[in-house]
Formats: structure tokens, sequence, C-alpha cells
């Protein structure tokens, strides 16, 4: 059992780049946290220096209630699953996934029966004595996961494993790593993805990852309900939320926010939201409905694209923002061009201020 405790922790590239700054987090033993976050955000930075494979610039990194900050990546009990499969091209699976342990010295009998296990788990039994060339992308990311099983780490790093494989491969290897995680429940996993579909389907907590810092720490199921600033609400669900600006007319028990095509009311208790405070009212594509009466939203619909189960609504954007975005359940044609008047539940509505959520601290 290892659990992960990251204090204050720093990245500075030579050179002063600084690209990381006071990362607190705590990863119980066992949890499958995943890193997600834009392109560029410091995620591989931030695995590379749990992996021990990039210095830590500032702070410390606690495995197992030991600071490892100065231990070397084979002394961390880790191991890494990378993007890119690095298979020994001209070993057989199973020479690739016994390499490090022969590396380690243990007997015959010790290999085999490591190998054999790993195997048994991913499913890999039938093309043990191939070549790598003679595997699909998926069985060769498979091969890659058995070789750090083999080794037994007590905390596994994924760098965007899946990214290198067709969409259908990604939902079925994505399952596999899920149900991986489930013979292994006292292994700690730590999984990097961009992709936030991954995030909330793999994740037991999710760690989202801008501007250096984190955004919001959270089960799946919170980030998307109980976002707590513009960013997550945004990174979280597809379409993104909507932003419209507007401004608070009334307090009390109710929130009611003026908007430049309508009223919105949000049921949940606000922190600030003083009359007059210019607010940004973010309601989900799918939490918007057609009304007849009073809307929340009302615009000419640009754009209809029906994906069978929904139909997406693209509103003409004004002044060339964004445009809104409704998600209707079901097929709806010949909308293009309407005029149309959406609403939202009071309890659906979210209110930000300065980026910040005036809701969910
Ligand atoms: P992500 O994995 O989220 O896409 P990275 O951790 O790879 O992001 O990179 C974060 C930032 O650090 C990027 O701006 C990248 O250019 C920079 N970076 C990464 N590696 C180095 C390095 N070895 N030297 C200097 N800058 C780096
Ligand atoms: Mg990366």
């Amino acid at each position: 059992m290892a659990g992960l405790k990251l204090t204050g922790v720093e990245k500075t590239y030579a050179g002063a780049v600084n690209v990381l700054k006071d990362i607190n987090l705590d990863i119980e033993a066992g949890e499958l946290i995943v890193f997600v976050g834009p392109s560029g955000c410091g995620k591989s930075t931030l695995l590379r220096m749990i992996a021990g494979l990039e210095k830590i610039t500032g702070g410390t990194l606690e495995i197992d209630g030991q600071v490892v900050n100065d231990v070397p990546p084979a002394q961390r009990g880790i191991a890494m699953v990378f993007q890119s499969y690095a298979l020994y091209p001209h070993m057989t699976v199973r020479e690739n996934m016994a390499f490090a342990l022969k590396l380690a010295k243990k007997s015959p009998d010790e290999i085999d029966a490591a190998v054999t296990r790993a195997a048994k788990m991913l499913q890999l039994d039938p093309y043990l004595d191939r070549l790598p060339k003679a595997l699909s992308g998926g069985q060769r990311q498979r091969v890659a996961i058995g070789r750090s099983i083999v080794r037994d780490p007590k905390v596994y790093l994924f760098d965007e494993p899946l990214s290198n494989l067709d969409a259908a491969l990604r939902v079925a290897t994505r399952i596999e790593i899920a149900q991986l995680k489930e013979s292994m429940p006292d292994r700690t996993m730590i999984y990097v993805t961009h992709d936030q579909v991954e995030a909330m389907t793999l994740a037991t907590r999710i760690v989202v990852l801008a501007n250096k810092g984190i955004a919001q720490v959270g089960a799946p199921l919170e980030l998307y309900e109980r976002p707590r600033n513009e960013f997550v609400a945004q990174f979280i669900g597809s379409p993104s939320m909507n932003l419209l600006p507007g401004e608070v007319v009334a307090t009390g028990a109710q929130t009611r926010v003026r908007l430049a095509g309508g009223e919105v009311v949000s049921s949940v208790p606000t922190v600030d939201a003083d009359l007059g405070r210019k607010v940004n009212v973010g309601v989900r594509p799918e939490d918007f409905m057609l009304t007849d009466g009073a809307p929340v939203y009302t615009g000419t619909v640009d754009i209809t694209e029906a994906l069978g189960e929904v139909t997406l609504l693209y509103f003409k954007p004004e002044g060339g923002a964004h445009p809104v975005i409704a998600k209707l359940p079901g097929i709806h044609t010949g909308m293009r061009g309407q005029a149309v008047s959406l609403t939202a539940e009071p309890d659906k509505v979210h209110l930000f201020a300065d980026g910040q959520s005036l809701l969910y601290r």
C-alpha cells in the first residue's frame, strides 16, 4: 500500500521557466487519480517528478510517508507506462516482459511466474512468443503495461497511454485499464490524459491542472456538478458550459440575474452575490430546455447537428464570441433560422464572478 503526498511542489526548468508552483495533493493508497488539463500545462512534468525522472525544484514528495525527492527512480517502487510503447523490437513479448526482472537478477522460476501472471491479467497468453511487430497497437500497449506489472510496483504511472490508439481501441483499452485497477485494489495509479472522457470514466478523483497549479480536485461528478471556477466548468463536460454575462438584480434565498436575452434564477445559496454585481451565468448545453415562458436566452438557430440520441443547436454568436449551444434530447430537424427561447432549472444554473464560482467553494 502506498499513498503519496505532495507539499508545495514546484518545477522550474533550466533557463528559469516556471511550469508548476505550489502543488499540494494527498493521494491515498489504492486510488486511481487522473491528472487532466490542456496541452502544456505540466501534466507530464508532474508525473515525471513523481517517477524521479525529473528533478523537483521546490517542495517535497512523500511516498508511503517517506520523503523521496532525492531517491532514484528504481528505488521508489513505481512503474511508468508511456504514450509510446518503447518495446524492444527484436525481443518476443515474453522477453520484453521479462527484461527488467532479468536485469534485477531474479531466478528463472520467479521470472516465469511473474510473466505468466501478468500475461493472464492482460490476456496476452496467446501472444507470448510473438515479436512486437506482429501485434496490434492495443496489444503492444498491453505488453508495455505488462512490463510494469511484472515488477509488482506499489504505484503505477500512466502518461497518456491511449493517445496513439484509434477511437475504438481506445475505448476497449480504457475498459481494460479500469478492470486492471479493479484486480489490484491496493495499488495506486496516477493517470495523465487530456481527454476528459477518460478522466471521467477512470478516476476515483480528478486533478484539473491549469495556470501552473491545481484548478480543482474532486470526484468526477463533483467536478461536473460543482465546479469552483470557470476553467473547470468549461473544461469538464462536452460541449463546454455556456457562459452568459449578466447582472445580479435580486438576492436572498434565490439570486436573480438579468441577462441580455432574459432573466435567470439560481436556487443554490450564493456567496457575495451583491446587487448590481456583474456575473457570468453558466448553463450546460444539456441543461437548456425549450420554453414558451420567460427565457434565460433567446437566439436564432445557426447550425443544428443531429447525433441521434441528442441534437445540438448552435446559436448565432453576437459580437464574435463563442456560440451558445443547447443539447436537446432526441431528433430536432428544420430548426435552422428559427428564433428559439431557452430556460434552465434554478438548481442547474451556475454563477461566476471574476472567474470564481459564487455557489461552490
Ligand atoms: P503536458 O504534459 O501537460 O502537455 P508538459 O509537462 O510536457 O505538459 O510541459 C509543461 C511545460 O513545460 C511546457 O510549456 C513545456 O514546453 C515545458 N517543458 C517541458 N519539458 C521541458 C524541458 N525539459 N525544458 C524546458 N521546458 C520544458
Ligand atoms: Mg504530456
